[in-house]
């Protein structure tokens, strides 16, 4: 099962298990979809792309979750990357490049210039851009200097072309038909719009085949991602992910072209770059004296002492009537992962996501480890 048995735990060890192992295996079982296409997606499928572009074992992978546009939100994003491009990208810092910044960055030229002659005409007013300048200047993104009434940029550094793939995964952990027929309609959408490159379902595995009315529900380009997991397992069997069904890449044949999917993209890279998964700390309540991580299989995952059970994200709020400020004394020392206090608990997460993009740029994806 899943901490909690709720959608929240279930997404975290999502996350995890894509940190570690993506992408999925090929698997020979995945059962064909739909009166009109009979076929068995097989390893052939795979290996000559009719399933799609599958990520190269050399690709980085960095995962976010709860990321999207203002009309879509995901659970899970998974970021295919160069790993070289994702080193190069580590100069411009740990944040995320808002679209403000990333106008500047991208288009900074290797010498001195005026930010006017150097910048597009951004569709709004320049004073705007000069204040992102000097913002960018701040963060260490870009060189600034004044000559006479002037400001001019330079570039520290190329902006690298580090994505490669997006992949978007929505986790129905409990997929029945009924939920498949009323997860349809955005998924529909997700495939038209095209902004991921692939679109999975991650479910939990039943004992049972999955169903044909729930495959006849769900767009044949989705893939479907069983997963079941055993947190006393020994090292990488935590967590077994079984594909019920291939996905079709969906990225449209003019994708170079369109200037502004690049740009919608490379903005929601930069968002799961800077916050990755273990982000939830933000929102929830670290600084709870009930609040612990505990161990699940390879996983790090929340854990309230006092309701005895892993708490929801929605639950872990300031509303809560459990919750208790942990002591002062607490904040003092060093403390063990359980049991607080909440800023060695987000020092923690925020060390796991740095850790994670640098062994990904070092090791070109290739040796994931464990938490
Ligand atoms: S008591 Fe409430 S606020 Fe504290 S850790 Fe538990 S769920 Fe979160």
């Amino acid at each position: 099962m899943y901490p909690g048995d709720a959608e929240f735990g279930f997404e975290l060890l999502v996350c995890r298990w894509a940190e570690a192992a993506w992408p999925p295996g090929e698997s020979s079982d995945a059962v064909a979809r739909g009166s009109a296409d009979s076929r068995t997606a097989s390893e052939d499928d795979v290996e000559h792309g009719s399933t799609g572009n599958w990520v190269k074992s050399s690709d980085a992978v960095l995962v976010a979750r709860q990321l999207g546009t203002k009309r879509r939100r995901w659970d899970t994003i998974v970021i295919e990357c160069d790993p070289a491009g994702l080193a190069a990208r580590a100069q411009f810092g740990e944040r995320e490049l808002d679209s403000d910044l990333l106008h500047i960055v991208r288009n900074a030229p290797a010498e001195w210039a005026w930010y006017r002659d150097a910048l597009p005409y951004p569709g709004y007013p320049w004073r705007y851009v000069r204040a992102a300048v000097h913002r960018a200047a701040g963060r260490g993104v870009v060189e600034k200097r004044r000559k006479g009434n002037r400001i001019e940029i330079r570039r520290i550094a190329p902006y690298p072309d580090w994505v490669r793939r997006i992949v978007a995964i929505e986790n129905k952990p409990d997929l029945d038909a009924s939920a498949a027929r009323a997860l349809s309609g955005q998924l529909t959408r997700d495939v038209e719009t095209a902004l991921a490159d692939e679109v999975w379902v991650a479910t939990h595995a039943t004992d049972n085949r999955v169903e044909p009315a729930l495959l006849e529900d769900v767009p044949v380009e989705v893939g479907i991602l069983a997963f079941s997991f055993d947190a006393s397992a020994p090292g990488d069997e935590w967590a077994d992910a079984t594909v019920e069904w291939h996905p079709s890449d969906v990225t449209p044949a003019d994708a170079e072209a369109d200037e502004d999917r690049r740009t919608t993209r490379l903005e929601l890279a930069e968002r799961a770059y800077g916050s990755g998964w273990r982000s939830y700390h933000d929102t929830m309540r670290p600084d709870c004296r009930h609040f612990e991580l505990r161990r699940f299989g390879r996983a790090l995952v929340p854990h309230c002492a006092a309701k005895g059970r892993p708490q929801t994200a929605a639950e872990c709020a300031g509303s809560c009537p459990d919750f208790e400020p942990e002591p002062p004394v607490w904040r003092t020392g060093e403390w063990p992962i359980a049991g607080g206090p909440g800023k060695g608990i987000k020092r923690l997460l925020r060390d796991r996501r740095g850790w994670v993009r640098e062994r990904e740029y070092a090791n070109e994806g290739t040796d994931r480890d464990s938490e």
